[in-house]
């Protein structure tokens, strides 16, 4: 059982944010961490915040990349390519465009800079890494410490 849950979980393309992989790339240790394990995310204080960053690292969130895979009464699943980001229309909406990158609606502008500014504030060597989105993105879920900032920010 334990093989079958480590092959699903490595090949499935919804665990990239989980497993740390982004656009192709594999961190060369991925075969080798064990499947079931507590994961730092499980300890944030706040359930709600919890339940939003597990959720985003489940590919369980309202974003294209993942609403869209799905066919609905009216229409098939879209491509991938084709789930673009519903304010700027100009990239795939995944979790790493919504939170770091896109810059085509206020409130989600106003959102990032709160969580920067709070990042800076408690990690200000974490600004210095921001080499691409997704990368960033898969970073900062692995640090205990900003955690619970992420799961807020992710709510
Ligand atoms: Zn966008």
């Amino acid at each position: 059982m334990l093989a079958h849950l480590h092959s699903s979980l490595n090949s499935s393309p919804l665990a990239e944010l989980l497993l740390g992989r982004f656009h192709g790339f594999q961190a060369p240790c991925v075969a080798s961490r064990p499947v079931l394990r507590m994961r730092e995310y499980l300890s944030i204080p706040i359930r709600d915040h919890r339940v939003a960053l597990s959720k985003l690292l489940l590919a369980d969130h309202c974003l294209a990349e993942v609403r869209l895979r799905w066919a609905d009464r009216y229409r098939g699943p879209v491509p991938r390519a084709w789930r673009l980001c519903r304010f700027c229309e100009w990239t795939v909406e995944t979790p790493a465009h919504a939170l770091l990158e896109c810059a085509a609606h206020p409130p989600l502008l106003a959102a990032r800079s709160v969580f920067l500014t709070l990042l800076t504030e408690r990690a200000p060597f974490m600004r210095a890494r921001a080499v691409d989105a997704s990368a960033w993105l898969a970073y900062l879920v692995t640090v205990t410490d900003v955690l619970p900032l992420m799961g807020s920010f992710s709510y």
